[in-house]
């Protein structure tokens, strides 16, 4: 709205729409044509060309991030972190285990040469008083129950180890399967990549070559609509702007009309360049 304007002036709103001529060549002036970027109508329809290639980068690019592959990845990998973790705890736990069943082993060893000493002493006929006799008799039985409980632990430690083992070994399995899966949907994702980069290639290679064509203003003019909507330019095309799908009031189809061929004109509605052609409607 320029300056000086109440606000909602000209607005297709609301009663009181008619328009006065004067009215009218102010809304042509604001809101329609571009004073200063006026171009030949076989250089705006050539925005036609380039609206088509930004329109085929934004779906290219819309693809790209789309793909179903990328979402399928950050589902294995988290998976494949998941496994790498569970990984992680039992390697510890077997790490703590086998220490614990060496322990245990030191310790019937210990028993086991400790038996071995005492009974040593026994049939080498050294202890003769009889209550010694019966007190080392009573240790022997004493350290046997003892290599006996030892022995079972160590045999508990062994079974907690092999169940430990297979879970591991089935963890490492389905590691090795999921990053089967991984590189497999890595390569089909690089190569939707790769051909949605060639394609994307091509229609920017299209692209410079038409905006090379375009003067440098209605460019400026192009890409700053382009920025907020896409694309910067819509066929009008039987009174119906092409970018926006509204049908142009009949007011502004006036004012269009009216318009020099050379005269610059953009959509009330969606600000984007109206390209006239002869199915325009005008
Ligand atoms: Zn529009």
């Amino acid at each position: 709205m320029a300056p000086g304007l109440p606000r909602g002036a000209g607005s297709r709103e609301g009663p009181g729409n008619r328009m006065t001529r004067e009215d009218g060549l102010r809304r042509a002036l604001v809101g329609l044509t571009l004073g200063g970027v006026k171009a030949s109508p076989q250089t705006q329809i050539r925005l036609l060309e380039l609206a088509d290639l930004d329109a085929e980068l934004a779906r290219l690019d819309h693809r790209r991030r789309g793909l179903p592959e990328i979402a399928e990845l950050v589902r294995l990998e988290a998976r494949a972190s998941e496994l790498k973790d569970a990984l992680v705890v039992t390697e510890t736990e077997l790490g703590d285990l086998a220490r614990e069943q060496s322990r245990a082993e030191r310790d019937v060893e210990q028993v086991r040469v400790r038996i071995e000493k005492d009974r040593a002493r026994l049939d080498a006929g050294q202890v003769s008083a009889a209550r010694e006799l019966a007190s080392l008799q009573s240790e022997i039985e004493n350290l046997h129950r003892r290599q006996g409980d030892l022995e079972e632990v160590v045999l508990e430690l062994m079974e907690r180890r092999e169940t430990l083992e297979s879970q591991r070994d089935e963890v490492t399995t389905d590691r090795e399967s999921l990053g089967a899966e991984i590189a497999t949907v890595t390569a089909r994702r690089d190569e939707a990549f790769a051909e949605i980069d060639e394609q994307a290639a091509k229609a920017s290679d299209q692209r410079g070559g038409i905006a090379a064509d375009v003067p440098a203003d209605l460019l400026a003019l192009y890409d700053q609509v382009r920025k907020t909507k896409g694309v910067g330019a819509a066929m009008l095309r039987a009174g119906r702007c092409e970018g926006c799908h509204l049908n142009v009031d009949a007011a502004d189809l006036k004012v269009i009309r009216a318009a020099a061929p050379d005269d610059v004109v953009r959509c009330e509605e969606c600000r984007r360049i109206l390209i006239r052609t002869p199915e325009s409607g005008l």
